[in-house]
């Protein structure tokens, strides 16, 4: 039984529709849903820019 390994591949992350590989990243829109990691960078970097824009 890889109950573990079920669970994760289970995961398809909302915004990209992919399967989640490894550790998913959190999604900044509600802190709860579950992405990939690559849409977890791309999310951070749009925060960032949002900020260097504001100040
Ligand atoms: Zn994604």
């Amino acid at each position: 039984m890889k109950v573990k390994n079920y669970r994760f591949n289970k995961l398809i992350c909302p915004i990209c529709n992919e399967k989640i590989k490894g550790p998913p990243a959190l999604s900044r829109i509600d802190n709860k849903t579950k992405i990939c990691s690559k849409c977890g960078i791309l999310q951070a970097l749009e925060d960032f820019i949002k900020y260097k824009k504001e100040n």
